[in-house]
C-alpha cells in the first residue's frame, strides 16, 4: 500500500486528489495551515475530512518541512500549496514569492536529505505563459509571466527541473491550464459568477461585478486534472506535462453558459467599462463591469495543447467547460435552497 503526501489538501486540487487516491488505496496524509479556524469545508463535502491524516504545515516554515516529511516518509509528494489567487499576488508580491517559489525550494531540499526517492509533484500554471509567445501554449513554450504569482510559479518550475536534473530526483511538474469545480474558491472569476447568477436566479437582485471580460481561458474540470497528476508520478521517468482542454473562451462565454444553466439569457450592451448585460426573461440587470477588477497587467489569452499528456500518460478531459459551468451552476443554486 502506497502513502502519499498532499500540501494544500485543504484547497480545491488537495480535496480532489485525495479523494481520487484514497479511491486508489493509498493512505493520505496533507498539509494544512495553522489559521484561526481550520478550513476543511471541501474535505467535508467530498466525505473524505474523517479518511486522511492531517498535519499542520507552512511553506513558509523550513523546519516544519522538514520534519514533516521526515515523519511521513510518503512514495509520492503532491506540492499543491500555493498563494494561487493571481489577483491578490500584487497585493502580496513577496509573500507570494516566499510561499510559491521558496516553499518549494524549501521542501525539495528536504526531500533530497530525507527522502530522495519519493516522487515529487509541483503544481505549475498556465500563468508562466502570460504574454503568450505562442497559440497553443505546450512545454516547450516559452515563459513570459505576467504577476508575481506567474513569476513565483515560473522559480517553481524551474527548481523543480533542476533538482531532477540535479540530483537524479523523480520531481515532475504539471502546466495546468485553468480548472474550476464547485470547490473552487469565490474569488476566481468561473465561481465569482456561478455564485453571483445562482444568487439571482433565486430572486436576488444584485449583479455579478466584473473585469476585463474578453479575458480567454482555457477552463477545465479539477476532478479530470488530478488525474493527470497523479499518471504524472506512475510514469517510470520524471517530466513536464501540460494539462489543458484546447477549448478558449472569453469570460463573457463562460458567463453565457452559466446564464443557459439557470434558465436566463443574457442581452449584452455597451463597451468597455460601462458594457453590462440583462436576463432578457426578468429584465434584471445581470453583470456590470468595474475598474475595480481589472489587473495592472493581463494574460489576455491561453489556450494549451495536451497532446503530450494525452501520448504519454492517456489522459484526456472529460468535462466539456459548458458542461463545467452547468455543473457549477448547478451545484451552487442547490446550496442557495
Ligand atoms: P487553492 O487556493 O484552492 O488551494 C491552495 C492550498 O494551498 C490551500 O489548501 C491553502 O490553504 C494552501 N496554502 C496556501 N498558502 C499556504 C502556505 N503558506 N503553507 C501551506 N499551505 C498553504 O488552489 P487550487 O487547489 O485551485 O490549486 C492547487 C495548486 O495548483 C496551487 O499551487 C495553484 O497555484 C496551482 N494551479 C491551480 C490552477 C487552477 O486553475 N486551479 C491552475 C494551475 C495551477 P488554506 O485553505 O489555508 O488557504
Ligand atoms: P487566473 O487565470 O488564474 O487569473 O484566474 P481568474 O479566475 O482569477 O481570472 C481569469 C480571468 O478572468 C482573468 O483574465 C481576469 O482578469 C478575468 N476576470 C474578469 N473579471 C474578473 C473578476 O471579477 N474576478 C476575477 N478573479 N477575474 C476576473
Amino acid at each position: 500500500m502506497k502513502t502519499c503526501f498532499i500540501s494544500g489538501i485543504t484547497g480545491q486540487d488537495g480535496a480532489y486528489l485525495a479523494r481520487l487516491l484514497l479511491d486508489k488505496g493509498y493512505t493520505v496524509h496533507g498539509g494544512f495551515r495553522r489559521i484561526s479556524q481550520a478550513e476543511t469545508v471541501r474535505l467535508d463535502k467530498l466525505g473524505i475530512l474523517s479518511d486522511v491524516q492531517l498535519h499542520e504545515f507552512d511553506l513558509a516554515d523550513a523546519n516544519n518541512i522538514f520534519r514533516t516529511i521526515g515523519k511521513v516518509q510518503a512514495h509520492e509528494f503532491y506540492n499543491l500549496a500555493a498563494q494561487s489567487f493571481v489577483g491578490a499576488s500584487w497585493e502580496v508580491p513577496v509573500y507570494t514569492s516566499d510561499v510559491n517559489a521558496m516553499g518549494v525550494l524549501r521542501i525539495l531540499d528536504s526531500l533530497r536529505t530525507l527522502a530522495p526517492e519519493t516522487r515529487f509533484y509541483q503544481a505549475s500554471t498556465s500563468e508562466m505563459f502570460g504574454q503568450v509567445a505562442e497559440v497553443p501554449q505546450r512545454e516547450s513554450t516559452p515563459f513570459l509571466p505576467r504577476s508575481p504569482y506567474g513569476v513565483s510559479k515560473v522559480f517553481g518550475h524551474f527548481i523543480t527541473r533542476n533538482y531532477r536534473e540535479s540530483f537524479g530526483m523523480h520531481a515532475s511538474s504539471g502546466i495546468l491550464f485553468n480548472h474550476e469545480s464547485p470547490l473552487r474558491g469565490t474569488e476566481f472569476v468561473t465561481r465569482k459568477i456561478t455564485l453571483a447568477l445562482a444568487r439571482l436566479a433565486r430572486g436576488g437582485s444584485e449583479p455579478c461585478v466584473l473585469g476585463n471580460l474578453d479575458a480567454k481561458r482555457d477552463w477545465g474540470f479539477a476532478g479530470d486534472y488530478v488525474e493527470g497528476m497523479w499518471r504524472m508520478l506512475q510514469q517510470d521517468t520524471p517530466g513536464d506535462y501540460v494539462l489543458a482542454t484546447g477549448v478558449s473562451l472569453t469570460v463573457r462565454d463562460f458567463a453565457n453558459f452559466v446564464a443557459e444553466a439557470l434558465g436566463m439569457k443574457l442581452d449584452w450592451n455597451g463597451v468597455g467599462i460601462v458594457e453590462y448585460a440583462i436576463d432578457r426573461k426578468s429584465g434584471k440587470r445581470v453583470i456590470e463591469v468595474s475598474e475595480r477588477f481589472f489587473r495592472p497587467a493581463e494574460v489576455d489569452l491561453l489556450l494549451g495543447d495536451p497532446s503530450k499528456a494525452a501520448k504519454v500518460l492517456g489522459w484526456k478531459p472529460r468535462v466539456s467547460v459548458q458542461q463545467l459551468a452547468e455543473m457549477m451552476a448547478r451545484a451552487d443554486y442547490e446550496d442557495l435552497g
